[in-house]
């Protein structure tokens, strides 16, 4: 099956933003992508430093779990990134962090609403918080398809961290940047006062704003 070596720069570059931008810490978190054309995905490698890893570092897995190309030891999370691409056709891209402020919400079980418009535009209605299941089980992979449901595009993990997902890298990418400051303009809210939530009728209108009419035409 055709290795792409495009694909695993992808990978390479998200460890690099990821880091960089404090949405993990040290060498937790794990990314993957899928290439449509193959079904197969491209995931990062266990338990080594961002800025260390290389292309040929990237471990290639198929829908199964099969090592199809990669001299590395994939990352743990394997079985909930394939779990993610399994229950959702429209993800091709998939982003665990262990960032601070969403991390708080799960260490509380709470959910994080809908607080500002970017979240409710690209993120979706809400987030919950999944069933605990510890780091490295099937269990986690099948909480967390259950937590993100068939709309929502990330979940907050219990004593752990967030995934994120998207139609592709970037987007993701964004996503998972969107959910912390979420989490962050809400736990903020919540230490002030008691925060205004947006209603259901206008989360809709904004996600079809974004959908059909947002951004340059
Ligand atoms: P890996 O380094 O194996 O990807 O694991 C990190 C992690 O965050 C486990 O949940
Ligand atoms: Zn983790």
């Amino acid at each position: 099956m055709k290795i792409k070596e495009s694909y695993k720069e992808i990978v390479v570059d998200a460890g690099v933003t990821m880091l960089a931008e404090g949405l993990t810490v040290g060498t937790w978190g794990n990314i993957s992508i899928r290439d449509v054309e193959t079904g197969l995905v491209y995931i990062s490698p266990s338990g080594m430093d961002y800025r260390e890893i290389k292309t040929s570092d990237i471990v290639v897995l198929d829908l199964e779990l099969n090592i199809v190309d990669g001299k590395r030891v994939p990352s743990i999370e394997k079985e909930t990134h394939i779990a993610v691409y399994r229950a959702r056709e429209d993800v091709n891209a998939v982003i665990h962090t262990h960032p601070l402020y969403s991390t708080v919400l799960g260490v509380n079980g709470m959910e994080l609403p809908a607080v500002s418009e970017d979240f409710a535009q690209i993120v979706g209605d809400k987030i919950i918080c999944s069933k605990y299941a510890l780091p490295g089980t099937k269990e986690l992979g099948e909480n967390v398809a259950i937590g993100l449901g068939e709309e929502r595009n990330a979940v907050l993990l219990p004593n752990h961290g967030t995934l994120c997902v998207g139609e592709d890298m970037k987007s993701t990418l964004t996503i998972c940047h969107v959910v912390e400051k979420a989490a962050q303009i809400y736990i903020l809210a919540l230490s002030i006062g008691k925060p205004h939530l947006i209603s259901a009728e206008d989360i809709k209108a904004m996600q079809d704003y974004k959908k059909n009419q947002y951004g340059q035409r």
